[in-house]
């Protein structure tokens, strides 16, 4: 990088928030890409719109008591960012992980406001969650950390003020205690999280959506170059709603999606993932994803998460969490013959993973265009629940599959325009970015 004025506001960045490298990282990469922007643009700088864009306009931090199977008071802790309002109501997932600090909502706060402003719908960025584990909690337990979550929580939020999603750690039951605790707080029935069940207010293809989206986005891109899913190997990380939904998919499009994970080890199987079983295991039983091979003799299961990006594949789709595919693992799959990384999760390739994807030529959709299809729906889910109407689920997948379609063409005419074609990572920065600083500079110094 070297603007200065970028490199200055990035400087101030790492004083404001040290000990937080995810959020240091996802801003450093979004300033990388942001160059051309700056000096074509010297209004949104005047306007003070990149110094104000990086720091959030509101972080809420609180206790979770609640009390576990045993009696025993246990205390973890909440955070809401609220990042940017710019362009709509804050929104973004409540992630429950031991491994949530300040730092990982941070960064996926900061990464919401970009991918909310390419689904084109009015969403600002937002993100939540806690240090809670939901593995291994009797469902009366996670019923009490969630209602003791959003007996805070929900001062903070509201249908038109901050609308909270699932994440990780955080599914339908999860959304489902939140909700019920909000509207007996609030004695209001409004569509104030996303998510939700489809008995009260829940949108048909929202639990598709971002695995799906994945796909929609992967093969638009493909389609670009010249390619398609059909007959092509995939590994896909995670075992979570993300990767199962696109397993489903790319299975659909003609892919042959062959791994799968979870935070323990992966699976392999040539003959192509059974996924009736994996959503047996992990979305009934919540068991471990090394269950898998009890049933299906020909299949390997391996210990270590790693080891899923030395299997041979055409197109990897990491669906797990930040920083999973490192340098390393980036230089395996290119010599494999990866010619296709595209991002369910979050920020899951490091900034080596990234340098080796562009070194080798190889196609590279980005997390904040090509995992946008969950929030898009939520966004859809929003609509739905103020209209007190509901689609059906062809007519939501259809959206979704439009709104992919238009975020992927976004980003390859945003990468043209400013000199960088096929580098669809600048390109959903840029894309993303400009809506959201118009808003703001528009707005005024708020
Ligand atoms: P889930 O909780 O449903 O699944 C997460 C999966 O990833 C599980 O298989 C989990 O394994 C694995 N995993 C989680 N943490 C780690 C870790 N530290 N190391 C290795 N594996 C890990 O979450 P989602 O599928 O909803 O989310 C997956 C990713 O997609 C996240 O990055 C999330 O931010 C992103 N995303 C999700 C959206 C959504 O709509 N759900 C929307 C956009 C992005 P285990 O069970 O062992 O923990």
């Amino acid at each position: 990088m070297k603007n200065e004025y970028l490199i200055n506001v990035l400087e101030t960045v790492k004083k404001r928030n040290p000990g937080e490298p995810e959020f240091i990282q996802a801003v450093t990469e979004v300033f990388e890409t942001l160059e051309p922007v700056i000096e074509k643009r010297p209004d949104l700088v005047a306007a003070g719109v990149i110094d104000r864009i990086v720091e959030p306009e509101r972080q809420i931090l609180f206790r979770v008591p609640w009390v576990d199977d045993q009696g025993k008071v246990q205390v973890n802790r909440g955070f809401r960012i609220q990042f940017n309002s710019a362009i709509g109501p804050y929104k973004g997932g409540i992630r429950l992980h031991p491994s949530v600090y300040s730092g990982i909502i941070k960064f996926l706060g900061f990464e919401q406001i970009f991918k909310n402003s390419l689904t084109s719908l009015p969403m600002g960025g937002a993100k939540g969650g806690s240090d809670f584990d939901p593995k291994g909690k009797s469902d009366g337990e996670v019923m009490r950390f969630c209602q003791s979550f959003m007996t805070e929580l929900y001062r903070h939020v509201g249908a038109d003020c901050d609308v909270p999603a699932g994440d990780i750690g955080t599914g339908a039951r999860e959304i489902g205690y939140m909700f019920g605790q909000y509207k007996r707080l609030q004695n209001e029935f409004t569509g104030v999280l996303t998510g939700k069940g489809l008995t009260y207010g829940g949108s048909l293809a929202r639990t598709q959506a971002t695995g799906y989206g994945l796909c929609y986005f992967t093969d638009e891109m493909l389609k670009a170059n010249g390619k398609s899913f059909e007959g092509q190997t995939v590994v896909i990380s995670g075992s979570g709603n993300v990767a199962i939904y696109a397993t489903e998919k790319a299975t659909q499009l003609g892919g042959k999606v062959v791994a799968l994970s979870d935070s323990n080890g992966y699976i392999y199987d040539k003959d192509g993932i059974d996924l009736a079983c994996v959503k047996q295991l992990k979305e009934v039983e919540r068991k471990r994803i090394k269950e898998y091979v009890a049933t299906h003799p020909n299949a390997e299961y391996h210990e270590g998460c790693k080891g899923i990006w030395t299997i041979p594949c055409d197109i990897a789709l990491p669906c797990a969490t930040q920083n999973e595919i490192d340098g390393e693992s980036a230089a395996i799959l290119a010599k494999n013959g990866c010619y296709c990384v595209a991002e369910g999760a979050n920020m899951p390739s490091t900034p080596d993973a990234i340098n080796v994807y562009f070194a080798n030529n190889m196609l590279y959709g980005p997390a904040k265009a090509a995992n946008a299809g969950g929030v898009a729906t939520s966004g859809l889910e929003m609509s739905q629940n103020s209209m007190r109407y509901s689609w059906t689920f062809e007519e939501v997948d259809a959206k979704l599959h439009d709104i992919m379609v238009n975020i992927f063409k976004a980003c390859d005419s945003a990468s043209k325009e400013y000199g960088m074609p096929g580098n669809y990572m600048a390109g959903a920065n840029i894309a993303g970015f400009l809506k959201v600083a118009e808003a703001m500079k528009a707005q005024g110094c708020v």
